[in-house]
């Protein structure tokens, strides 16, 4: 009975209202705080790296993939997509703060593209939401850019050396999204089935998307 009293107090209603319009200056100082509180050792960057994990992989790249699964079904679309990204993906509801370009590289067999900021962390956040910890890392940001082929590969990736490996840095006003290359053997599967497979890891480009070993066989 208390209960149901207080959640009618005048206050509450407020704090709800506020907790849906989050400010972007919030979303910076939350920022700041994080790399403060792993840098003077009081959180484990490894939890939060699951803890981020799970929002990505929830919520934030599945626009992405969504992305991506409808480029490789709609040839039309990809033309559209990679020719203007911000507009691309804007026709699937979803897009950047204000000012934010987006734009999609291909991969091919023979030209693999991998994202970074050197700078900082700007990442494509209406595609991806929020970036790993690992993007932010100062090893990661530079090493990207120095030696790509030994990143890759620490991540997993050996791509043979006649790939070309392009490395895009990007800013605050211009983010960059790879476009994976589709698996082999995927022709049977519908749209939806081919997001499911679509990493967020393949969309920064230290992953390529393949067959998931179990469930998508038919
Ligand atoms: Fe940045």
């Amino acid at each position: 009975m208390h209960d149901v009293a207080h959640s009618r107090e005048p206050h509450e209603p407020h704090l709800a209202h506020d907790h849906q319009s989050v400010p972007s200056d919030l979303a910076l100082r939350v920022k700041s705080l994080e790399s403060l509180l792993v840098e003077k050792g009081l959180v484990d960057p490894a939890a939060l790296d699951v803890l981020i994990d799970t929002y990505e992989h929830k919520i934030g790249p599945r626009n992405g993939a969504h992305v991506v699964a409808r480029a490789w079904v709609d040839q039309s679309y990809k033309s559209r997509l990679l020719a203007n990204g911000t507009a691309a993906i804007a026709e699937l509801g979803y897009g950047g703060r204000g000012g934010d370009y987006l734009v999609v590289v291909e991969n091919t067999p023979r030209v693999h593209n991998v994202i970074v900021c050197t700078l900082c962390s700007c990442y494509p956040w209406a595609v991806l939401g929020l970036p790993p910890v690992w993007y932010k890392s100062a090893a990661y940001r530079s090493r990207a850019v120095i030696d790509p082929r030994g990143v890759l590969r620490e991540f997993g990736l050996e791509l043979p050396e006649d790939v070309e490996i392009r490395v895009w840095d990007s800013t605050a006003e211009l983010r960059y999204l790879v476009l994976p290359e589709r698996p082999a053997n995927s022709e049977n599967l519908s749209e939806e089935e081919l997001a499911a497979l679509v990493t967020r890891d393949a969309m920064v480009g230290v992953a390529k998307v393949t067959l998931a070993p179990l469930g998508v066989c038919t």
